[in-house]
Order: structure tokens, then sequence, then C-alpha cells
């Protein structure tokens, strides 16, 4: 049992404190975004009640005063992730843009024609279309680690696909689609066995686990902002400093530089040469506030009170007719992925709608993982510190009358 004072936590958030159709909110929605608490969206308003100003430029207060709360949270998430220096944190748009950046920039310069690329069938496609611009781009090849009926990855199969002619290895932390927890330590250690880089989509991970780059060693690291109570529009993405110092620029533009003339222009240092342009200044620094109310709050608390959750609705879930879990491996965090037997899950979605709860029903971005399983989308709850048994209680009950109804 949890030593977390749940109540006290969602007080927090106060989002949670509404009635939806006319019934008390139950968001298990986690694994597309989580909510905000308070602090976050006092750091949002307090900005730009009183410091709002453009970033880095500026000799005069306001700017000094919105440089250095950007550059804390440059701090905060480089301590987060354990990053050797801050400089190796650079913010962007979301998971998705920290990939496509490597692919843009790492990818466009180290890796040609006949080298491969290796991802996993667990994948969003934010992780997948990248890589699949740049093999059409380069004419490099893409590889698939491929999964088992319970939604593992088959690391026999991914020894396979390894040789020399690997150069980037990119896979997911967790799945938000399934929930599983992928083995990342071994699919980094294989790579760089055979002088592969490795990034990992951590977007999922993040707010269920501790991440560690140092400790993992893996050479990128990719998160958003907004899965881990933070605001949407900022993420970060993490490179080691030899890489990403090797790397050429991914968007040009203001900040990005040195020196500009038109006989030829020079990069800033790192991080900046990736930063080209305003950022979302604003987000940015409440992503400090958001990261310091999980420091708060612990990780390692969190990850097992969801746990807790988890294992609290696997029991209850198993009680419904027809239940039928998509994943059961057997390291999961925060999701269960689900069908009912002769249910539509778009239409189950609508109904506990109608009944408060809000869970996500398709193919959660990763189409190709459906297709594996031969569905065209799940049911997904995904739970986070703020939820209770209670609401997973109510969720299974009101999941059960659903079905009555539907099979009358
Ligand atoms: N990868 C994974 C595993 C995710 O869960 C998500 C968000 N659902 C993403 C990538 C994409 O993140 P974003 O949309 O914030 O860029």
């Amino acid at each position: 049992e949890t030593q977390l004072n749940i109540e006290k936590i969602r007080k927090d958030f106060p989002i949670l404190h509404q009635e939806v159709n006319g019934k008390p909110l139950v968001y298990f929605d986690n694994a597309a975004t989580s909510q905000k608490p308070q602090c976050v969206i006092d750091a949002l308003t307090h900005y730009y009640n009183t410091d709002n100003a453009n970033i880095h430029r500026g000799i005069h207060t306001l700017a000094e005063r919105s440089t250095t709360a950007f550059e804390n949270t440059r701090k905060t998430v480089g301590k987060f992730l354990n990053a050797a220096e801050a400089e190796e944190i650079i913010f962007t748009k979301g998971t998705t843009e920290g990939i496509n950046l490597v692919a843009a920039t790492f990818g466009r310069k180290f890796i040609g024609e006949g080298d491969e690329i290796i991802i996993s069938a667990l994948e969003h496609h934010s992780n997948i279309v990248p890589w699949q611009i740049l093999c059409e781009e380069k004419k490099c090849v893409l590889k698939v680690i491929p999964v088992n009926e319970k939604g593992e990855l088959v690391l026999a199969e991914y020894d396979k696909l390894l040789s020399e002619r690997t150069k980037l290895v990119s896979v997911n932390y967790i799945s938000n689609a399934l929930g599983t927890i992928n083995p990342v330590q071994e699919i980094i250690d294989k790579a760089h066995a055979v002088g592969a880089k490795v990034l990992i989509d951590a977007a999922q991970a993040t707010p269920h686990a501790r991440v560690d780059v140092q400790a993992m060693g893996c050479d990128f690291l990719a998160f958003s902002a907004h899965k881990v109570y933070g605001p949407t529009g900022v993420g970060a993405l993490y490179g080691k400093r030899a890489l990403l110092e090797a790397m050429p620029p991914y968007q040009g533009g203001g900040e990005m530089i040195k020196d500009v003339s038109f006989s030829g222009t020079t990069y800033n240092d790192i991080p900046y040469k990736f930063e080209a342009g305003t950022p979302n200044i604003g987000e940015v620094i409440a992503f400090k506030a958001a990261l310091d109310y999980v420091n708060e709050i612990g990780l390692e608390n969190i990850a097992a009170y969801e746990h807790e959750l988890l294992e609290y609705a696997n029991e209850l879930l198993a009680d419904v007719e027809g239940f039928r879990p998509i994943g059961t491996a057997d390291q999961k965090a925060s999701v269960v992925s689900f069908l009912i037997d002769g249910v539509h899950p778009f239409d189950l979605g609508q109904i506990l709608d109608a009944k408060g709860i809000a869970v996500r029903t398709g193919h959660h971005c990763a189409q190709p993982l459906m297709e594996i399983f031969n569905i065209e989308g799940t049911v997904r709850a995904s739970f986070s510190v703020y939820n209770t048994k209670e609401e997973i209680k109510y969720f299974v009950e009101a999941l059960k009358s659903s079905i009555k109804m539907f099979k009358k």
C-alpha cells in the first residue's frame, strides 16, 4: 500500500474536480497527456504576468529574469535525466521533434546508402516515419525488432538484425500503446557492441520510471514535458556532447549562430546550435515546475503506486465478460489496452465518456503494431499518480454495465 497521500495530490490538479456529462471526471488518458498541477499553471501565469521577455539577447532586467528561468529548466532537465552536463539538453517541441532532429542531423550526416537503422514493432509513429523519410532520401534500410503475442520484443531476433551495417537503433523505453517496459539496457549494450548509436524514445517512460542517461549509456534520449505533468509544446532531447558537436545544425535562424555574413556563417555552441528562433519560453520555464513536482513526490513512489493501480485494474478486469487484454508483457507500466468481444472500441469509449470516464480508443499512433495483432485498435486506460482504486472500480463497473447494454 502506498504511503503517498493521494487525496492531497489530487487537490494539486484543479481539472480533476469537475463533472463531465453529469458524473465526476475519471481521467484515464494519461498516456496521451497528463493533467497539470497548480504549480505548473502558476509558473506559466507568473511568467506572462511578470517576466515575459525574449531570452539570451536582452540586457534588461526582464530579459535576464526570463533567461535565468529558462536556463534553470535546462539544469533541472539535465539532473532529471542525470546528464553529465546541462549543455547536453536541447529544448524541442516534444519527443516528435527530438527524434526528427536526430534523423535530420545525425541521420543526414552519418547514415548513408546501405546502412541500417533498427526500430521495433512497438514504436509510436513518431519513431517510425522520420526513419522512413531518411531511408527514402539516403537509401538506407529500416529493420524492425518483432514482438511476441504478449507484446514483448523478441531479442533473439534483434541479435540477428544487428551487424556492422547498423548505424542507429531507436526504440521506446515504455510502449504507450501496450505499456510494455522494454529491456533497453540490453538493447543499448548490444547496439554499442556493433558500433551503432542508440536513441531512446522516453516519452512514455519519463512519467513512470527513473531514466538515467549516464547509467544507460544511450547516445540520445527524447521526451515530452506534457506527459510528465508539464505544458504542451515543449520537450527535451539529450545527446552526448561529442555527438552533438559533430552533428550539423537542425534549423537555421537566430540564436543558433555565432556570426552571420554573406560570405559564410559560424554556428553557436551546443545546445544553442540546435535551438533556432524564439522558443516556447513560458512553457519551458513551467516545465521546471513540473519536474520539481515529480521530484518532490518521488518518481519511485509514483511508479510503485501506479503499479498497484495496474495490478488492481488487471484483477478487476479479469472478471469482465469478453475481456481480451492486448499486451500482457511481464514488465508493464500504467497501461491496460484491451478489447471486449463483440463490442467496437469506439462505441465503448463513447459510452464510458457518457459516464465521465476518459479513455483512449483507436490505434494509439502505433498502426503497424495493431496490424501485427490483427486489430484496428484497442480501448486504452492509462493511469497516473492522481488516479485511485475507487476510480478503477467505478470504471470496471461502468464497463460491465456498458457491455450488458450492448449484449441486449
Ligand atoms: N513516443 C511515444 C512512446 C509516445 O507515447 C508519444 C506520445 N504519445 C510520442 C512518442 C510522441 O510524443 P509527442 O506527441 O509529445 O511529440
